[in-house]
């Protein structure tokens, strides 16, 4: 089923990662949450979760995927939509791409790990059609501030920073 991709609340989605991205930052990680959306339904959360999983890969997006998979594996893949709060690193992109998921919408753009690079690799190409960000972009950067002001600086300047 293809998505009507314009037609899609992609605010009312990003608020669902905004949630997420809070929960995460008030247990103490990176605020940076995601939902998959197929057909209007959210069908996976996931947030940051570093310390509570001990993982450097239990990503937001990753997450998401992975309670989603379930769901895009049993059903026809197009027309799902990643939101995250955060644009997606290198790993998630390529797990989006995996998934056979179609468009990825993000919040803040990412500086430090500079990703979009990674649209132009074939694979990725064929399958992501809309790459967005921006959305509440605004919402993003206040949680960073409250919960990771060390981490924004990172991500605005694409540099590391002393704290
Ligand atoms: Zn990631």
């Amino acid at each position: 089923m293809d998505v009507d991709f314009e037609a899609v609340d992609h605010e009312a989605f990003m608020r669902e990662a905004l949630k997420e991205a809070e929960l995460a930052g008030l247990a103490g990680e990176m605020p940076i949450g995601a939902v998959v959306v197929h057909a209007g339904r959210v069908i996976g959360r996931g947030r940051a979760q570093h310390q509570a999983r001990q993982s450097e890969i239990a990503h937001a997006e990753l997450n998401a995927l992975l309670q989603a998979e379930q769901f895009i594996h049993a059903h026809i893949h197009d027309g799902c939509i990643l939101y995250t709060t955060l644009e997606p690193c290198v790993m998630c992109l390529g797990a989006v791409a995996m998934s056979d998921m179609e468009h990825i919408v993000y919040s803040m753009t990412d500086n430090w790990m500079k990703p979009k690079p990674m649209l132009e690799v074939e694979h990725v190409r064929r399958h992501i059609k809309k790459y967005v960000g921006g959305i509440l972009e605004e919402e993003s950067l206040w949680l960073w501030e409250r919960f990771d002001p060390h981490g924004l600086k990172m991500l605005q300047e694409g540099r590391s920073v002393t704290a």
